[in-house]
Formats: structure tokens, C-alpha cells, sequence
């Protein structure tokens, strides 16, 4: 069985599909998150489900981005946005 590499360590956040456990990194570039609402609607690449938690590498370890407060939420969002 051909395992691809979806991520490379230099990635810091990873999404993980809760349903058929597809994890990919977050390609920043050509996602396009709008809001703090659309971080909780990413679709999954697989099987479709939209939703698709988001792990963030932030202080080192991973934490999941529905773990975070709004404000924190907010604060990843703009990082992303506006640091490219
Ligand atoms: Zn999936």
C-alpha cells in the first residue's frame, strides 16, 4: 500500500477528518478562511464532511483549534492572513 506524505514537519497545522481520519496539512495559500466561523467548516479532501478539525502546532505541541477561545481563534486567524 502507497502511503503519501500530505504534510512535512515545517507544516504547523495539520486538519483531521473526525469521520474517515484524513489528516492533511493546511495549505494556507489556497484555503480561504474568512471568518473565525469558517475555521470550524473545513471540508474534508476524502469523504466530504465539513468540519474538519484543525490541530495547530502553536506553542509546540498540537492543539486542537476548537480547544480555543474566540479570541485565540480570532488571533490564528489573522497570523494567517495577514503574515504570508
Ligand atoms: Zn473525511
Amino acid at each position: 500500500m502507497m502511503k503519501k506524505k500530505h504534510y512535512s514537519t515545517s507544516i504547523l497545522e495539520i486538519g483531521l477528518c473526525l469521520v474517515c481520519n484524513y489528516q492533511a496539512g493546511i495549505d494556507w495559500r489556497s484555503a480561504k478562511f474568512a471568518s473565525v466561523e469558517d475555521l470550524s467548516r473545513v471540508p474534508c479532501d476524502r469523504c466530504g464532511y465539513i468540519g474538519v478539525e484543525i490541530f495547530s502546532r502553536i506553542t509546540g505541541y498540537l492543539q486542537a483549534l476548537s480547544s480555543f477561545n474566540p479570541a485565540k481563534k480570532q488571533e490564528f486567524l489573522d497570523r494567517h492572513r495577514y503574515t504570508l
